[in-house]
């Protein structure tokens, strides 16, 4: 693989800087996280996302990247996919400890707290990586300042693809700095298709048909007190947004907060 020096001056560092990777950590052989270092300038909003990747042949080869650090830590981490043909993920699911990559210096994105009309119960919809982004707004003291209830749903193909559960169920809430607020509010609610759980489905038909909500403990879905951000596949974000517009939620944006927010994580070619 090609590492490249962390005092490189090359022209990519008008556009990136290079990071120092800390940690890499297999999920299953198609997901893994990335740790690496953050520079001191760069700041974000938790749910962003930025250009990210590698430096091959003298050229970037970056893709969206959302980061699922919250933007308090001092490191960076990246959740990731691995696409066997992948331009970029062919190559970056083979990055060691020590080896650089490319973190762009403009993160962006529309799944923050701040694009989000008030409202009581915040539900964080994610399938596969889509869980990135919520990762960072779970870890945000802010969230649970504006929302009495974070209800954070994540739907995998199978068991192992659900990365961080432990962190979530376990660590989260356990923690010194967070744990007191988290227990009493975040609620998780993880389901597969395509073995046997606790919890099987997809998350539009676990909604639709009112299960998720019961199995919650909560009211079914209603503008008047729920926000929404969704974070995957493009079916589940079109399914899914039908069925908030048929509830009378209306879309947010950057600039022109909303009852729901979405992120497509899985860009289509
Ligand atoms: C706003 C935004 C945020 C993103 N955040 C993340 C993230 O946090 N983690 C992440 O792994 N990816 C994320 N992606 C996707 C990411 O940008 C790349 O597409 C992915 O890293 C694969 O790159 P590649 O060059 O290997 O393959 P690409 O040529 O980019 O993709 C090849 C094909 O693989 C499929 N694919 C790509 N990404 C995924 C994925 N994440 N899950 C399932 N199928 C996928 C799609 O069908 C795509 O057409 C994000 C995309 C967008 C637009």
């Amino acid at each position: 693989m090609n590492a490249s020096p962390i005092s490189s001056s090359s022209a990519l560092s008008a556009k990136y800087t290079f990071e120092r990777v800390l940690d890499v950590h297999h999920w299953t052989d198609r997901l893994f996280t990335i740790r690496c270092t953050r520079s001191g300038g760069f700041r974000f909003a938790n749910g962003q996302f930025v250009m990210m990747g590698l430096e091959v042949a003298g050229q970037p080869i970056v893709r969206a990247y959302s980061m699922a650090s919250a933007n308090y830590e001092e490191t960076l981490e990246f959740f990731s996919i691995k696409v066997e043909q992948g331009p970029l993920t062919s190559r970056l699911q083979h990055v060691k400890v020590g080896d650089s990559i490319l973190v762009g210096k403009r993160p962006t994105g529309t799944l923050t707290i701040s694009n989000l009309r008030p409202g009581n119960t915040l539900w964080l919809l994610a399938t596969g990586t889509g869980l990135a982004p919520f990762m960072s707004v779970i870890k945000d003291p802010e969230t649970y300042e504006r929302f009495e209830r974070v209800v954070l749903t994540h739907t995998c193909r199978n068991v192992d693809d659900l990365a961080y559960a432990r962190f979530i169920e376990h660590e989260l809430p356990s923690s010194d700095l967070l744990g007191e607020l988290v227990r009493p509010r975040l609620l998780y609610y993880p389901s597969v298709t395509r073995e046997s759980f606790r919890t099987t489905g997809r998350i539009t038909d676990l909604l639709a048909s009112g299960r998720a909500c019961t199995d919650l403990g909560l009211p079914p879905l209603d503008r008047s007190r729920d926000r929404v951000m969704l974070c995957g596949n493009p079916e589940m974000l079109k399914e899914t947004s039908a069925l908030l517009e048929a509830r009378g939620f209306e879309e947010g944006n950057s600039g022109e907060p909303g009852d729901y927010l979405i992120e497509k994580a899985f860009a289509a070619k």
